[in-house]
């Protein structure tokens, strides 16, 4: 779960990390009284995409009169104009700075990042240390502090390194993928204070939080998605529509990016990507293939691809749902299917009698998922 930036500081607030002093507005609501002595002020978008300032989504201004004025330049650029609104003091600040806790994948560890001139051009900034954190490099200041002290000040890199400490232990007891802080302010009275954070939290983890806690992120997440996106979820599977023209049927996180890759080897791209939801039932094949006929009636979609890969459970069973799919209603595109099954699956159904029988309805259908994809290409192309 990608955390909106209110939710986000209150996250590095509880951690005892300073932020701004903020508050969130919903649509139509003014500045509070409180905020009316503030030296400065800052007003932000609250949308779960990066790059607000680049888009015009985060204003600054000076006297909290000019509220009104600050929010007519946000909303134009907004989707949606119910979009929460933080306002924030300004920070005057001396010096952005990027710092990011993530999980490196391919070493399987935390890696610290920083770099020493942070800010909306972070990406093309050439200078970038990386800290690998693992169980060999305990993150200490002092490790950190040699990863990072060739890029800044002396006496910064040691405030930073001693702040950078403590971001690793945030992340694993919040069960988070990335703690971004962009910009980490080192502010002119020498303090620092995290002005941005991006913050995604694991999903898998999602059980070991509070189900209430970030209601705006959940609610921002919500909102982002399509009408079938959110029908899929009520129906106990994961749905996410991608730009593509061929409607992809599977079961797994694994096999479906494995297929997606596979079509855009041979020139094709998927319009849909399915995963399991956790809690959710284990059987969703018929849910799934109701979604995918209603994907299937679009225009721009040429084809079905159905790829089951099953081990113990029957194939028969799977395949006789599948034909009572395909005649209870005419195709709107094109059907091909792609089937593995072990030596239990296939105890009552072979895979080419399951290949014979989806034949004689006119349904091409493989055992070698690169057959299948060649043939939707030569079908399509
Ligand atoms: P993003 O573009 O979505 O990452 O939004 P940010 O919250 O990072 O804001 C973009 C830029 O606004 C930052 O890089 C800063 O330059 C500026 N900014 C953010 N907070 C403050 C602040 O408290 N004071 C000042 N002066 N500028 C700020
Ligand atoms: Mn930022």
């Amino acid at each position: 779960m990608r955390l909106a930036e209110y939710d986000g500081k209150a996250l590095l607030r509880r951690h005892g990390l300073a932020v701004p002093r903020g508050i969130l507005l919903q649509a139509g609501d003014g500045p509070p009284a409180e905020a009316a002595d503030w030296p400065g002020f800052l007003l932000k978008a609250q949308v779960l995409e990066g790059g607000r300032g680049k888009r015009g989504l985060v204003r600054r201004f000076d006297k909290v009169g000019e509220f009104r004025d600050a929010r007519r330049l946000i909303l134009p650029a907004l989707d949606d104009a119910d979009t929460p609104l933080l306002l924030e003091e300004a920070v005057a600040i001396a010096r952005e700075i990027f710092v990011a806790v993530r999980i490196d994948g391919t070493a399987q560890r935390l890696e610290l990042l920083v770099a020493p001139e942070g800010g909306e051009n972070v990406e093309t900034a050439a200078k970038l240390a990386r800290v690998p954190l693992g169980a060999g490099t305990p993150a200490t200041p002092e490790t950190i502090f040699a990863g990072i002290a060739q890029l800044l000040p002396r006496d910064l890199a040691a405030r930073l390194s001693r702040y950078a400490a403590r971001l690793p232990d945030i992340a694993r007891q919040e069960d988070l993928e990335l703690l971004e802080i962009n910009p980490l302010v080192l502010a002119k009275d020498g303090s620092l204070i995290a002005c941005d954070a991006k913050i995604v939290r694991d999903d898998s983890a999602d059980f070991r939080h509070d189900a209430d806690e970030f209601a705006l992120s959940r609610r921002l997440a919500e909102r982002g998605l399509t009408r079938l996106e959110r029908q899929a979820r009520g129906l106990g599977f994961q749905l996410v529509e991608t730009d593509g023209d061929i409607v992809l049927v599977t079961s797994g996180a694994g096999l479906g990016m494995m297929m997606m890759d596979l079509l855009a080897d041979h020139g094709l791209r998927a319009a849909s990507f399915m995963d399991n939801l956790r809690g959710a039932p284990d059987e969703t094949m018929t849910e799934r293939l109701t979604i995918a006929r209603a994907l299937a009636a679009r225009p721009n979609i040429k084809a079905i691809v159905f790829q089951t890969v099953i081990a113990s459970r029957s194939l028969a069973e799977r395949i006789e749902a599948l034909i009572a799919w395909i005649n209870a209603e005419p195709l709107p595109k094109p059907l091909f299917v792609g089937l593995a099954a072990g030596h239990a699956a296939a105890r009552a159904m072979s895979p080419d009698a399951a290949i014979e029988k989806l034949r004689v309805l006119g349904v091409a259908a493989f055992t070698d998922p690169v057959a299948l994809v060649k043939a939707v290409a030569g079908a399509t192309g």
